[in-house]
């Protein structure tokens, strides 16, 4: 389609997706011209209001719409428990198998010296701060099977055997490739990563 700069830049948008290329954005934003007029207000209306509404928990990091999010609300989880995630859609693979009725704490990132990203960019000092605060027995550090998620673990494991000792830090137990994402790995090398958690 020629000289419609409308068009050109809805398929800019739908190509910053995940997993969409130029092809795949172009089909996508012709679906959108097909959409009758109310479908495709709803459609716009419901990105804005997601992006208004839904922020990060300020206690551990997973998104919510409220001022806590449902797991840090939840006071029939075993709050002695928490997995460390690096983003928060590393919680949605624990909670769907949903072994642990934990909370999490998400460390917005790893670890990487080559991209300037130190301990002073993730949520580590929070990290700190909810061990003596909510009682925290148990971490878990659950990165992915990366050289960054290892560096992260490892400097985690003796960043808080230094100042919370009397916490087990445990992780993931072998099961997940190297390389592997956590929402990606199946449900059950999921279960038997975490069932195998290794203390550290
Ligand atoms: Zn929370």
């Amino acid at each position: 389609m020629k000289d419609l700069p409308s068009f050109e830049l809805l398929v800019d948008s739908f190509a910053k997706l995940p997993g969409v290329g130029r092809k795949s954005a172009e089909r996508m934003a012709s679906a959108v011209l097909d959409m009758p007029q109310e479908d495709a207000e709803q459609f716009s209306k419901s990105l804005i209001d997601a992006k208004n509404r839904i922020h990060p928990c300020p206690n551990c990091g997973l998104f919510t719409e409220k001022d806590t999010c449902f797991y840090c609300a939840d006071e029939s989880r075993d709050h002695s428990l928490c997995i460390v995630v690096a983003r928060p859609k590393d919680a949605d693979a624990f909670e769907k198998i949903g072994v642990l009725n934990c909370v999490y704490h998400v460390l917005g990132g790893l670890l990487n010296p080559a991209k300037g990203i130190g301990p002073e960019d993730l949520a580590i000092d929070h990290l700190v701060e909810r061990i003596q605060n909510e009682g925290i027995k148990e971490i878990v550090l659950a990165m992915n099977p990366t050289i960054e998620g290892e560096t992260t673990s490892l400097f985690l494991a003796h960043a808080l055997a230094a100042v919370a000792p009397e916490v087990k830090i445990t992780r993931l137990g072998y099961g997940l490739p190297m390389g592997a994402s956590l929402d990606y790995a199946d449900a059950l090398t999921l279960q038997k990563a975490l069932e195998g958690r290794k203390s550290l």
